[in-house]
């Protein structure tokens, strides 16, 4: 066969934080990836986990949307809808791993970019005038790059004039940013993590990064290699806790109690830095006084690690000539997941463990673009660069730049949101890019709640969970099919770059915004993503000096303070924080139990998470041949003691059920999990753990508790 040339595009990795750098080796003529090589990235030196190395043929799946589709209920050329009862017609028959078009598809008609765009903002604009701004909301998306994310909540705080924007930081690190603001005025991480290898001890708490961090992990197990000490803590034993110098598995939701305990300890036997606390902290006595209370043994019966374990762990961190510390979902996803955290920053800080090379304060993001996202202000309570939408004088600033007024209140978070639906004061939502019919927390309450929104308009690349709920549905790009920043765990801004055409009529989504805008009478006259870029920019102090020219093929970290420099600063806070007094704040924190906690008749407690090979809510990674063939079936890893005790054998069906629903999925047995506790990945429709979950949040960051609910094992 004639060799087919191929085309190099370098882009960055559309999965998790770690924003690995690679290059997309593309036949153009046939408008497909034929594969994908590791680039020499400062995240990723050519490595690639299997997601970045398979995950990319989800974009030239057939089930790609081409044209907008409205509801049939909305008669062509109106521009309301014909049924006085907006509930009656919305979702579908739902069967198997992927959405059955055939099953949804009558409900809809395709429909000109005109048509479905008008019908857009004739009933945002509606809705808006009718019921209020309050009434109206929007949810973005990590997926979406900088631009997008700038852009829409640009459009609903100018065009809708709400706060109501979140995205799904809300459901990842809102707990660890909340705390990491209020300790140490920036919810950024303070160093790289391939700062670990000048670590003596690296702390990886409530993470398993083996799975949601790959090619980090491969950094940390080669440190653990040249003799840095890991200490893992988890309720679910990770697999990077075979290279871990203590493994801590302590009981599920006992955070508080265990690294009080370690706080006891370094306290107590003088294992910190008084001369770090005394020039660089306040609120240390109010510390001491909270932790003297958890002595190993107190802490221990709480948290179930044996007292000498946390006095060695304690002794180690302590004596550490640097320690790092990482932290997960397994941290930030309680209803105490603020406090988890405050505990963290306040062993980072009493051990002056910041500022220094192989020091740090390192929550790893989620998403490739969770972190670029928050700081363009896809967050209620601020504008970009995480400006508060409450201070006068910021808002002055971005009603001079944008030429409107705006609303002074902060708005709704997702979880708000949801809730605010089923009361009837939220009555319309512009969906781009989430899929909250599967990843929020009791999702049997958000398919409710959304239903009764009088309009509904989801803009994606599949037809989601959530999109056959919806109103208008509009046909975007892939991540493969758009130019783009996009900011990993370290504070890299990356640029990704279009390796495909986008199928049929999808649009780029930062267009599709304008159009939006456009037409409920916001102008938003862009040509070009670097265009909303440098409005974004310009906006901030965190990214100045950023451009598309000095992004480049590596990318660079912000801060950048010296564009004639290599890279901007890799590690923070050196001499003080950018709190009001330049201190930071230590928070003392008091055990509190679980929302939910396990009694006769849901014994068990459940603990949701991801695995290697999927993504979310497995739009794209249950698409993609490789990933969906590697991991094809949804299941629950029992202890065996648990299922000897069921009488369930491993492969057998089990129902697990809880006060909020119920799902029907395959036994694993593990030991990875204790006696007592079961853990389901949240990527399968077909038995969505979210049915399950919680929605408790955590009154701080607002977040869900996804490690924690309690649930019962059956036969189906
Ligand atoms: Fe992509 Fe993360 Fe894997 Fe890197 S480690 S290839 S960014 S999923």
């Amino acid at each position: 066969a004639p060799r087919v040339h191929l085309k190099q595009v370098d882009s960055v990795c559309p999965y998790c934080g770690v924003g690995c750098a690679l290059t997309y080796n593309v036949d153009e003529e046939a408008n497909r990836i034929v594969y994908v090589d590791g680039r020499d990235g400062e995240a990723n030196h050519e490595r690639l986990c299997v997601k970045g190395r398979y995950g990319y043929d989800y974009a030239m799946h057939p089930q790609r949307l081409q044209k907008p589709l409205i509801r049939v209920r909305y008669p062509k050329g109106s521009l309301s809808d014909a049924s006085p009862n907006a509930q009656e017609a919305r979702g579908g028959r739902r069967k198997g791993h992927l959405v059955r078009y055939e099953d949804v598809l009558p409900a809809f008609r395709e429909a000109s970019w005109d048509e479905a765009l008008d019908l857009v903002a004739t009933r945002l604009r509606e809705a808006r005038d009718t019921h209020g701004p309050a009434a109206m909301a929007g949810f973005g998306s990590a997926k979406c790059s900088i631009e997008e994310a700038y852009v829409f909540q640009k459009l609903v705080r100018a065009v809708f004039g709400t706060n109501n924007v979140d995205h799904c930081t809300r459901l990842c690190h809102a707990s660890s940013v909340a705390a990491l603001l209020e300790t140490i005025g920036s919810g950024a991480v303070t160093n790289t993590f391939a700062g670990i290898a000048e670590a003596d001890v690296a702390l990886l708490a409530g993470t398993n990064t083996t799975a949601n961090h790959p090619v980090a992990s491969s950094f940390f197990k080669q440190a653990a290699a040249r003799g840095t000490k890991l200490i893992v803590v988890d309720p679910r034993r990770p697999d990077v806790a075979q290279y871990a110098w203590r493994y801590a598995r302590i009981r599920n939701g006992t955070d508080v109690a265990f690294y009080n305990g370690l706080l006891h300890v370094l306290l107590a036997e003088g294992l910190y830095r008084a001369d770090y606390v005394e020039n660089h902290t306040t609120g240390f006595e109010a510390l001491k006084e909270t932790v003297a209370r958890y002595s190993p043994e107190v802490a221990s019966e709480i948290c179930g690690v044996a007292p000498d374990l946390i006095r060695e762990i304690a002794r180690a961190y302590g004596s550490a000539r640097a320690a790092i510390t990482f932290w997960g979902m397994g941290i930030s996803q309680h209803t105490h997941g603020t406090d988890n955290a405050r505990c963290l920053i306040s062993l980072c800080l009493v051990t002056g463990n910041v500022g220094r090379p192989g020091t740090g304060l390192h929550p790893l993001r989620g998403q490739n673009n969770v972190q670029g996202a928050s700081d363009a202000g896809l967050i209620p309570m601020m504008y970009p660069d995480y400006q508060r939408v409450a201070d006068p004088a910021i808002r002055a600033k971005f009603e001079s730049a944008w030429g409107v007024p705006l609303d002074p209140k902060p708005g709704l978070t997702v979880t708000e949101i949801t809730t605010a639906a089923l009361e009837d004061k939220l009555k319309a939502l512009y969906c781009m890019g989430e899929n909250p019919f599967l990843s929020d927390p009791n999702v049997n309450k958000v398919k409710k709640a959304l239903a009764k929104l009088d309009f509904l308009v989801v803009q994606d690349i599949f037809l989601t969970e959530t999109a056959e709920f919806a109103d208008v549905i509009l046909p975007a790009t892939s991540y493969l099919e758009k130019l783009g920043t996009y900011t990993n765990t370290d504070r890299r801004v990356q640029i990704g770059r279009p390796a495909l055409k986008p199928p049929g009529d999808a649009r780029l989504d930062w267009q599709i915004v304008c159009e939006i805008s456009n037409r409920m009478g916001y102008p938003m006259p862009y040509t070009k993503a670097s265009d909303i870029f440098d409005e974004f920019t310009s906006l901030t102090d965190a990214y100045q000096n950023l451009d598309y020219d000095i992004l480049g093929k590596a990318g660079r970290l912000w801060p950048a303070p010296d564009r004639a420099a290599k890279d901007g600063v890799q590690i923070l806070f050196d001499d003080g924080f950018p709190t009001p007094d330049g201190r930071g704040k230590l928070v003392p924190c008091e055990y509190t139990p679980a929302r939910e906690t396990p009694d006769a008749e849901y014994p068990f407690v459940l603990n949701t998470g991801r695995l290697l090979e999927h993504w979310h809510t497995g739009t794209m990674t249950r698409r993609s041949y490789a990933l969906d063939a590697i991991a094809p079936e949804a299941f629950v890893e029992v202890h065996p003691e648990d299922l000897a005790r069921l009488g369930v054998r491993p492969g057998e069906r089990v129902r697990v059920t809880s006060r909020r629903g119920s799902i029907e999925l395959v036994a694993r047995s593990s030991t990875k999990v204790g006696v007592g506790s079961v853990f389901i990945a949240f990527h399968f429709r077909e038995a969505a753990a979210n049915v399950l979950t919680i929605d408790a949040i955590d009154p701080f960051g607002k977040i869900p508790e996804f490690k924690f609910c309690a649930v019962r094992l059956s036969r189906p």
